[in-house]
């Protein structure tokens, strides 16, 4: 791992030095690289300072992921967990913002999206060393324990609580999506008008590339290898963000098991959606929705994406077939070099 990241580093420092000679003085575009949040954080930034300003970025995503974690000690989600059941905690504005989103698409998809899966995700052990199949009466116990109308946000004081002990925020599905919006931010504050930052599978797009045309952002083949597709969206100034059952997952007695839980059954979600791609122009928004949907699956996930405005969608099913909202027709290339699967443009 450690060995991996540096032969990743010392590539890009290469990258970036290949590509800032390309520039003239004042329109310089490179690529940095770093590590956070768990993921790699590529970023691609048409500015002079792009040195000083992806590491703001980074900085900044830092300062969001220590006080979100739940795969560390310390920060505000810890502590609302550890009072839970007890009194409420006092929240910076950042996290406030992220529940309050959170409780909203939880209440969107009914459910189907809810970030007090925390003592499932617990019990899983997706992201540890030691995963497991809990068994089916553990996971009766925990499912009492998830519900987000048990989290109680008051805005006006910052301050949040869960009703009862045991209960627990995971912010997994939710807190990339804000870093990328707040790096949004970071690139427009410093006069940048074209950038790209892919954040572990949350791309967010400011303007176009250098040269005026869309970014190419690829939507991954979920059954192919890593770095195959089976279509490219073009883009500017829009959010994609992808959920699938291959980014993490563990397998035991030739089960695959994945990350992403359905708060109904305690299990990993099996609705049918293998992946889930959202267009949106906030990236919170998709990161929650692309989750969301992920877990309504294909009919339920059309329909609540279909309601909302200015949100787009791709899904790829079970039975390799590639769905996309009407809005992406002119967007969307289907691009399947396995030959599985079916371009299935309306239903
Ligand atoms: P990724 O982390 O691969 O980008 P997601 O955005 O779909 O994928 O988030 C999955 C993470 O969110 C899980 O690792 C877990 O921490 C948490 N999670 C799992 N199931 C749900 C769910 N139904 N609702 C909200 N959060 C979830
Ligand atoms: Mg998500």
């Amino acid at each position: 791992m450690t060995k991996n990241f540096l032969t990743l580093n010392i590539l890009a420092v290469f990258i970036c030095l290949t590509l800032s000679a390309c520039g003239s003085r004042d329109n310089v575009s490179a690529e940095t690289r770093h590590f956070a949040m768990g993921t790699f954080v590529i970023q691609r930034i048409n500015h002079k300072d792009y040195n000083e300003i992806s590491q703001s970025v980074i900085d900044r995503i830092n300062q969001i992921e220590l006080k979100m974690t739940v795969n560390q000690e310390g920060g505000e989600i810890n502590a609302l967990n550890a009072s839970a059941g007890k009194e409420s905690v006092t929240l910076s504005e950042d996290t406030l913002y992220v529940l309050n989103k959170a409780k909203e698409y939880a209440q969107l998809s009914r459910g189907s999206f809810d970030v007090t899966v925390g003592p499932l995700v617990k019990a899983w052990g997706v992201f540890t060393d030691n995963p497991r199949v809990p068994t089916r009466d553990e996971i009766q116990r925990l499912l009492d324990l998830v519900d987000y109308r048990d989290l109680d946000i008051d805005s006006d004081r910052s301050m949040a609580g869960l009703k009862d002990s045991g209960q627990m925020v995971d912010l997994g599905a939710i807190a990339k999506g804000y870093a990328a919006d707040e790096a949004i931010k970071i690139y427009k504050a410093n006069g940048v008008q074209s950038a790209f930052i892919s954040l572990g599978g949350n791309v967010a797009t400011l303007g176009g590339k250098p040269d005026g045309t869309p970014w190419k952002v690829g939507i991954r083949n979920p059954r192919g290898p890593e770095g195959s597709y089976i279509g490219i969206l073009s883009v500017k100034d829009k959010m994609v963000v992808s959920s699938g059952d291959y980014e993490r997952y563990f397998e035991k007695d030739s089960v695959k098991y994945h990350h992403i839980m359905d708060p109904k059954t305690g299990y990993p979600s099996d609705s049918g959606l293998i992946g889930t791609t959202i267009v949106a122009d906030a990236s919170i928004d998709a990161d929650a929705l692309s989750t969301a949907a992920f877990v309504l699956g294909l009919e339920e996930g059309m329909k609540l994406i279909e309601s909302l405005d200015g949100i787009e969608a791709v899904f790829v099913t079970e039975d390799k077939k590639v769905y996309i909202t009407q809005g992406l027709i002119s967007s969307f290339e289907f691009k399947d070099e396995s030959k599985e699967f079916e371009y299935v443009q309306k239903r």
